[in-house]
């Protein structure tokens, strides 16, 4: 067998990357068909535009070096997917379900951070400057997602935990209902 190098190593990697790309292209019109919030819906909506151009960001560094991005199958992203599918068909609806959906979908966007950080990382090794400056704006908007669902979490999880409270509970103040639903839970 013919040693392998370091280069095959960042191939590998960015195959796998590639692949999770693929499956979430195929992914997130379910996440958004899904979405009970409007801000959420389109959210999805957005973030698979990005998605389909970090595809075609890594299809450019594969033409670069006269190699192929398929091959691999991200079992990782196969995963997640799995997971934001049980959410989909799962038990929890409105702003509950879509609570669960922000969740699922943030531990996409981490997977997703940590490996263009790496594979970046590598190409910065490797020399490759072109393809560190497009797996860069790919991180950048990796990152923007995940902030912006962080921020959408803040008001949709407000709403998801009123939900079957009366009126007269919703008026308590948040830190009564908090000790509320504690006891409840108790
Ligand atoms: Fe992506
Ligand atoms: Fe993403």
């Amino acid at each position: 067998m013919a040693q392998t190098t370091f280069r095959d190593l960042y191939i590998d990697e960015l195959k796998d990357i590639y692949n999770a790309e693929q499956q979430l292209i195929k992914a997130l019109p379910k996440m958004a068909k899904a979405a009970n919030s409007d801000e959420l819906r389109e959210g999805f909506e957005g973030h698979l535009e990005q998605t389909k151009g970090h595809a075609q960001r890594l299809e450019q560094i594969f033409k670069a070096m006269g190699e192929k991005p398929t091959g691999k199958k991200c079992k990782a992203m196969e995963g997640l997917v799995e997971e934001g599918g049980e959410v989909i068909s799962g038990e929890f609806e409105g702003e509950i379900k879509d609570s669960a959906l922000i969740a699922a979908a943030q531990r996409v966007e981490h997977y997703e951070i940590a490996a263009y950080g790496s594979v970046r990382a590598f190409a910065e090794v490797l020399g490759e400057s072109e393809a560190v400056d497009l797996l860069s704006e790919t991180l950048n908007e990796e990152k923007e997602t995940n902030d912006k669902l962080t921020s959408l979490s803040g008001e949709i999880n407000a709403s998801a935990n009123e939900v079957g409270d009366s009126e007269e509970d919703v008026e308590d103040k948040p830190s009564v209902r908090t000790a509320k639903s504690k006891a409840a839970r108790a």
